[in-house]
């Protein structure tokens, strides 16, 4: 087959993310130069993935960082908590913070309409030129 197909779409991704290739996806490898080409370039791109691999991830690596990340989690979102519940406390008290933030939607609203009926407007006009 010398043309690209939607046949050369599926058999390319399933090369891509290293799926196994169905018996029909394999013949299709076989008669496409597409595909076959694909295949080739993916086979010496993980090759040469697997030669600069060439240390081995320490033992016990993995459950380290883990460790770590777990221990510094719950006091980040302690404070993070803290944060928003005193944003949330204030905006709550605030009565002007709430008119402004309703009047900001307000005014970014009517600005959408204006800007839409100015686009029919200026479309109409520029037709009628
Ligand atoms: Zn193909």
């Amino acid at each position: 087959m010398n043309t690209f197909d939607t046949r050369c779409d599926e058999v390319q991704q399933a090369i891509a993310i290293k799926q196994s290739l169905s018996d029909a996806q394999t013949s299709h490898i076989e008669i496409c130069e597409h595909c076959t080409a694909l295949q080739i370039e993916f086979r010496r791109l993980d090759d040469l993935l697997e030669q600069s691999m060439i240390d081995e991830v320490p033992a016990g690596f993995a459950d380290r960082v883990m460790a770590q990340i777990t221990a510094i989690s719950p006091q980040t979102q302690a404070i993070d908590d803290q944060v928003v519940d005193r944003l949330l406390a204030a905006f709550y008290r605030s009565r002007l913070l709430q008119s402004l933030l309703l009047g900001l939607g307000i005014a970014m609203g009517v600005g959408h309409i204006v800007r839409f009926f100015l686009g029919l407007f200026i479309t109409s006009m520029a037709a009628a030129l």
